[in-house]
């Protein structure tokens, strides 16, 4: 038997064979998840102008050096409203929040260091020079390149990239993924189950793992363990950018995907490989139809989303013009004992707790579920990370520290 493909190497396999999808304007409201294009450049400064950082006074810091010296109000400053005169010597403006400093004041003192009497303001702070002001342009300029290209806009980048006025950025279009599940016992959610039949978990799961790493699935629906239907089904499949593929990888008689990509099966397929070494989810498969990218993940809904989550994940990154790197992991101390791992990488449900819940500082505790069968769709649902152990890992005592893949969909 081959040696198992180290998932690095698969998924190196995966990206090589992905190419970026072209880039169209889109307004901010459809870009959250998108990958940016193009640098976003500031088209306006922030703050505009020297602000107020509080609500108060200014003045110029220099007419109050001892507590109790006094100015009076000749003014009144609001965001939005900004006074237009000039402060003089002993003189002070009322001013809030985001409101422009006039001009010749040159710090803040607090509304809570005063008192007030008519027009009469008594300071009971010293104020120091440029206190509790923001500069013009201190958060960012005009001109400024704000977000550089490529990335995956967050929630956090749509409200700077709103603040830089832009309301429309050039972003790399959705890729359009295929989902297509396999199996003579599936049927939809919803649909009448018969004694012999389970509902699928995988089509809906892992259109919306497409939907939240920024692809647009295509649901492509159930296709029976038939060679005829599955051949049918792929050429119906309608214009992709990448196809996936839940059951029949194994090696089963009934396992039809690795017969269709096969060197013998005269479709047109290239087979990039099949099986690597990795638990769960051994089996795993990528390879083309003609110009279609196929992922094939196992049937398994635990291995399928784990499989998804270390490859479909960048392989989607990758088509939108990102790297597709291997998902972030973090260490975390383990919360139980570990067996020694054998040859593959293995991906344990763990759950992810703060180490103290009274809240002193410290390494999260990473606790595996005391099943791992990967038939167990309820354990992954309520997992809130993947505890890695790499192939050979010999075995781990609680409190030993450990490497999760924290999820974050
Ligand atoms: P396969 O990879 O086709 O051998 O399927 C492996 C296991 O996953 C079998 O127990 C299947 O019944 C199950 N399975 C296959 N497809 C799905 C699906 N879409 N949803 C839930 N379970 C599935
Ligand atoms: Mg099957």
């Amino acid at each position: 038997m081959p040696p198992l493909l180290p998932i690095a190497d698969a998924r190196r396999l995966i990206i090589q064979a992905l190419a970026p999808v072209g880039v169209e304007d889109v307004p901010l409201a459809d870009a959250l998840g998108r990958t940016l294009r193009a640098d976003a450049v500031a088209r306006v400064s922030h703050p505009p102008a020297d602000v107020s950082a509080m609500d108060g006074y200014a003045l110029r810091a220099g007419d109050v050096t001892a507590i109790g010296g006094t100015v009076t109000t000749v003014g009144e400053s609001a965001a939005g409203n900004p006074w237009t005169g000039t402060v003089g010597p002993g003189q002070a403006v009322r001013i809030f929040t985001g409101a422009h400093m006039p001009a010749g004041a040159d710090a803040v003192v607090l509304q809570e260091d005063t008192t007030v009497a008519g027009k009469a303001v008594t300071i009971t702070a010293v104020p120091i020079k440029g206190r509790h002001i923001r500069r013009a342009g201190q958060d960012f300029a005009v001109g400024d390149v704000g977000l550089k290209s490529p990335r995956r806009l967050t929630v956090r980048d749509i409200g700077f990239l709103a603040a830089m006025n832009l309301p429309r950025v050039p972003a790399a279009r959705r890729p359009r993924i295929g989902v297509l599940s396999t199996g003579d016992e599936i049927v939809a959610p919803g649909d009448p189950v018969g004694p012999a039949q389970i509902v699928s978990a995988n089509g809906p799961g892992l259109a919306a793992f497409i939907r939240h790493h920024g692809g647009e699935a295509m649901s492509l629906g159930i296709v029976r363990d038939d060679m005829a239907a599955l051949r049918a089904a792929i050429a119906g499949a309608g214009p992709l950018d990448l196809l996936v593929t839940s059951g029949g990888v194994s090696v089963g008689d009934h396992d039809l995907m690795g017969q269709l990509m096969g060197p013998t099966s005269g479709s047109g397929a290239e087979l990039a490989f099949h099986k690597i070494a990795m638990r769960p989810g051994k089996p795993l498969l990528f390879g083309r139809v003609g110009a279609l990218p196929i992922l094939g993940l196992p049937g398994n809904p635990v291995s399928a989303m784990i499989c998804a989550t270390l490859f479909l994940g960048p392989a989607i990154a990758r088509l939108t013009g990102l790297s597709g790197e291997a998902p972030r992991t973090v260490t975390a101390v383990l919360g139980a004992d570990m067996p020694a791992n054998d040859g593959r990488e293995d991906h344990v449900r763990a759950t992810l707790a703060a180490p103290d819940p009274a809240g002193a500082p410290g390494t999260a505790v990473a606790t595996p579920f005391p099943k791992q069968d990967s038939g167990m769709v309820s354990a992954l649902a309520r997992a809130d990370a993947l505890i890695v152990r790499p192939p050979h890992a010999p075995a781990a005592k609680a409190g030993d520290i450990c490497r999760v893949l924290p999820f974050d969909f």
